[in-house]
């Protein structure tokens, strides 16, 4: 961002940027702010009528795509047109497309046209969340840019408001460092659920016969993957921690907690449980075999346990 921001005072802006990191929120801000940084007279920092308007969509040399769900053909089609039209109000026409990585071969290859001889006075401005889905050919014609997470102080003024949340030490720190991630915890009602029973399965279960008592009668799909993935964040910090990395550990409020278990697992039967979630997280389950899933997810996690020994 701040490369654009020098670019731009500096009269050296090219004609395209891809905006890449793991979360959409993010991207889609820092689309926004790009577009300020770029047009504003005062490098996006105030709230002057340009930044304003660039804010609530309604510059007109600012053009955001998708129209729908996802970036298609007909928006490609519309994206030529619109990058053909000299800007009214600013010195740049600003083509804004947000998860290029949603869009059909077909959609990307046209725009790739466009990229290919772009207009003078046009700038584009594309996100996306996954770098692998974007043709190679239209990435050879952008400049990636990388935006980086957060840091714990700056999140932590952003959702100010959610501060005394139960879950928003938590929130911070299984965001990863980004807004979007960050705040569909803050937004899911069932993390302190999903996190007090994962932390349970780990900590204590240490008989088939008691597996019963983990159950979740019901467990809805969200709740399911959450549990899961957070179980599998605080086996991997075990491995870890055998490793003698304790200072890399994701799950830090359990690091005493974890230490204890060091000794119960072998290093086999961590990456082999691991491994186990991971499979299961790639697939897709109906609601009605959840319950049965993670009961057999419970089961295997013992087995392994003890098999590896
Ligand atoms: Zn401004």
């Amino acid at each position: 961002m701040q490369n654009i921001s020098h670019q731009s005072a500096t009269g050296k802006l090219v004609s395209g940027y891809l905006f890449f990191c793991p979360d959409k929120v993010t991207l889609n801000e820092a689309l926004l702010c790009s577009a300020k940084v770029i047009l504003c007279n005062k490098g996006g920092l105030d709230a002057c009528p340009t930044c304003q308007q660039i804010q609530c969509g309604s510059h007109p040399d600012v053009c955001v795509y998708p129209k729908g769900d996802a970036f298609n053909t007909q928006d490609s089609k519309v994206v030529i047109e619109d990058s053909n039209k000299k800007p009214i109000l600013a010195k740049y026409k600003l083509i804004l497309i947000k998860d290029l990585d949603n869009s059909s071969e077909q959609s990307q290859n046209k725009l790739l046209k466009i990229l290919e001889t772009p207009p003078s006075n046009t700038i584009f401005l594309i996100s996306t969340t996954n770098l692998n889905k974007v043709l190679t050919t239209i990435k050879s014609r952008l400049v990636k840019v990388e935006i980086p997470p957060f840091d714990s102080n700056c999140l932590d003024e952003i959702f100010s408001d959610y501060k005394n949340k139960e879950d928003f030490s938590l929130a911070l720190e299984y965001g990863n460092g980004y807004i979007g991630t960050t705040l569909e915890i803050l937004d899911d009602e069932d993390f302190m659920e999903s996190y007090n029973l994962a932390k349970k399965i780990v900590l204590t279960m240490k008989s088939s016969a008691e597996i019963v008592n983990y159950l979740v009668p019901k467990i809805s799909k969200n709740q399911f993957i959450r549990t899961i993935t957070l179980m599998q964040s605080m086996y991997l910090d075990i491995a870890i921690i055998k490793a003698g990395k304790s200072t890399l550990i994701k799950n830090k409020t359990l690091l005493a907690d974890l230490t204890t278990l060091e000794n119960e697992f072998s290093m086999r039967a961590l990456t082999s449980i691991i491994k186990r979630i991971n499979e299961i997280n790639k697939k897709q389950y109906s609601n009605v075999t959840l319950s049965l899933l993670f009961e057999s997810l419970l089961t295997s996690i013992l087995e392994v346990k003890y098999l590896c020994k």
